[in-house]
């Protein structure tokens, strides 16, 4: 059995790092706001001061065997590269793995956040006992990961899962990605907030902005929050971005066949009122054995499902288990 695992979650906002037991369990953890503005030597060197900030509160045990390393984006997996990402917009081709693996001095694994997040439900969340299992996060955008037979799919270039991406309406909305009609610009957090401020700027009454910080901005939870109250408007927007999410949802079920789609993000927190219609969907359009055989749950690692999957992945891929 190994010792703990340094996993880290690179975001655009904040960074993650955790220290997490073999068993899963994160044992302590820090959160920052990411260096990102001051570019990427300074992420670098943000990851290794909190790894020696960890390592210090946990002096006397025995020190991590390796570091782990979640972002967002087209993560090159065989050679350990940030290609691009959508968060840290001035990392080309970064040799993360490489230039961390050097600086810590210690083996470094790196694997896209959304497949980190779905390992970590699949092993010690929600998918556990499950063969075949995708997870979906829904939050500002849409990501996704893929685990068949118990292994995490990553595809040709570890690029897999990109379920937020797969086109649901042609000529549709434009997307974060460059592309138009994704999944991601129809049923994400910032696609909800879209849909609203339209319908209030052409002069649709709500109660939506009475929910937001400054009584204009809207947001997804401000959205939520006025539908909960019974505001038509909102109800009319979530359940509009619950049939699309539904339909990538059926996607997913006639693709994969999977036992449990596990669903997770800060817009997923909406719970029964986005999923409740999204299971119908999938009832409707899904073919009929695929719908049947797919439980369709919410995650249970929260914002800790990155961080653990990445600890799983780098212990698994030091076993030399391919996972
Ligand atoms: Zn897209």
């Amino acid at each position: 059995m190994g010792q703990a695992i340094l996993s880290v979650d690179i975001g655009g906002t904040k960074v993650l790092a955790a220290l997490v037991s073999p068993q899963g369990e994160v044992i302590d953890r820090v959160i920052e706001r990411t260096a990102s503005l001051d570019g990427f030597d300074a992420v670098v060197e943000q990851l290794s001061k909190l790894a020696r900030l960890l390592a210090e509160r946990h002096r006397g045990h025995a020190a991590p065997d390796a570091i782990a390393l979640a972002v967002a984006g087209a993560i090159d997996v065989t050679r350990g590269v940030v290609t691009t990402s959508p968060n840290l917009p001035e990392w080309k081709e970064v040799p993360l793995r490489g230039i961390v693996s050097s600086r810590l001095g210690l083996p470094a694994y790196l694997i896209n956040d959304a497949s980190a997040a779905a390992l970590g439900e699949h092993r010690h969340g929600a998918g556990v006992g499950t063969n075949h299992m995708v997870f979906m996060t829904v939050s500002t955008g849409i990501g996704g990961g893929i685990v068949i037979d118990g292994k995490l799919y990553q595809g040709a270039s570890g690029a897999a899962g990109e379920i937020g991406h797969m086109v649901i309406e042609v000529g549709g909305p434009l997307c974060g990605c460059g592309n138009s009609g994704c999944l991601e610009a129809l049923a994400s957090g910032t696609a909800i907030a879209r849909d609203a401020s339209e319908r209030i700027a052409l002069g649709t009454f709500s109660s939506i902005p009475k929910f937001t910080r400054d009584g204009a901005t809207i947001t997804a939870e401000a959205v939520a929050m006025a539908a909960k109250q019974g505001d038509p408007l909102a109800n009319e927007v979530i359940s509009r971005a619950a049939q699309y999410l539904g339909a990538g949802l059926a996607n997913v079920v006639n693709i994969f066949n999977p036992e449990m789609v596990v669903v997770g993000g800060g817009v997923a927190q909406m719970g029964e009122m986005l999923l409740g219609p999204a299971r119908v969907v999938v009832q409707e359009k899904a073919f009929a054995l695929s719908a049947r055989a797919a439980k369709i749950v919410r995650a249970r690692l929260g914002g800790d499902a990155g961080i653990v999957g990445a600890a799983v992945y780098a212990a698994e891929e030091m076993k030399g288990n391919k996972s």
